[in-house]
């Protein structure tokens, strides 16, 4: 379909493209598009204004920042998956999302700020204990990823505000994300992300998150407290199980059941925590 009329306006900074943000309720950022174009073209979007922030070189970077990272808003899917530094996790995820068209366009911020209860980015952001960072009108807000996803499409941003960066604040020494979908390109039925922190093969610390089994991502903390204090062993991997499944509360849709999903949680917490320790 054809979208609706709207202005276009290529922001030249980051000031600008929250200037407007701030003016105009009915103004929408645009980012990779890959996510607000389809909207568009369903009409299930209609803004006034298309505040385009693609080209703000500003916002395109992944570094190292002491134990952790700091990933900018437009840091796309493939770059992503390039990346070959700390967060491992990072490549691993990225190269789930999507076909290559997708993800060299999709960018990590336009998925965060997208908020689709099923995407990829934002159990990686649970679990890695990520911080939102959003400008807005009135200056730059942390925010940290626990706080951020609200609901279905819905999050912490108000309005005007842009995530200009992603910032993890340590990159856990294993990690892994596995994503259980119809095929390669379609989105999760269930995906689920661990960080294990581990000393003398006991774990000491593990933040588990997924994706796909709710009305936003969560983390798995019953799943997490099964396994905190104990030595690394095949037994951890059916009670991680046992406990994700017991604890999300997906709904059905197209895609899945909801008993499907809650046994896919399972099964995907299990396959990433397997990876993430290498049994
Ligand atoms: C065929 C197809 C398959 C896909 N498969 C997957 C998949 O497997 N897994 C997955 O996770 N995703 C998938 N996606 C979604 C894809 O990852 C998108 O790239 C992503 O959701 C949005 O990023 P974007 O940069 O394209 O954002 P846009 O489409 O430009 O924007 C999306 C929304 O975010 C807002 N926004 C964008 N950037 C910012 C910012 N910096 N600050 C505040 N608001 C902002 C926009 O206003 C808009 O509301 C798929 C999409 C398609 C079309």
């Amino acid at each position: 379909m054809i979208p609706p009329q709207f202005d276009y306006i290529r922001a030249s900074s980051i000031d600008e493209a929250v200037d407007i943000l701030s003016e105009d309720p009915n103004a929408k950022a645009l980012a990779g598009g890959q996510s607000l174009i389809p909207l568009l073209k369903l009409r299930a979007a209609a803004p006034s204004k298309l505040v385009d922030i693609g080209r703000l070189k500003e916002l395109r970077y992944v570094r190292q920042a002491g134990d952790g990272l700091a990933v900018g808003a437009l840091a796309t899917h493939a770059e992503l998956e390039r990346w070959a530094g700390p967060c491992g996790v990072l490549p691993e995820a990225a190269r789930q999302i999507g076909d290559p068209q997708i993800r060299s366009m999709g960018t990590i911020g336009g998925s965060l700020a997208h908020a689709d209860p099923a995407a990829d980015w934002p159990a990686v952001v649970l679990a890695l204990g990520a911080v939102v960072k959003a400008r807005g009108p009135s200056g730059l807000r942390e925010v940290p990823a626990e706080e951020f996803f609200q609901g279905p499409y819905s999050t912490a941003l108000q309005q005007g505000e842009l995530i200009v960066e992603v910032s993890i604040p340590r990159c856990p020494p294993r990690a892994s994300y596995v994503k259980i979908a119809k095929t390669h390109n379609d989105f999760a039925i269930a995906g689920v992300a661990a960080a294990v922190w581990a000393k003398d093969g006991v774990v000491e610390e593990v933040r588990l998150a997924a994706t796909g089994v709710g009305l936003k991502p969560v983390r798995l903390r019953k799943a997490e407290e099964a396994i905190r204090g104990r030595k690394i062993a095949g037994d951890l991997l059916a009670e991680v199980a046992e406990a994700a499944s017991r604890e999300v509360e997906p709904v059905s849709d197209v895609r899945a059941s909801a008993e499907y999903r809650r046994a896919m949680a399972g099964v995907a917490a299990r396959r990433a925590l397997r990876r993430a320790l290498g049994l």
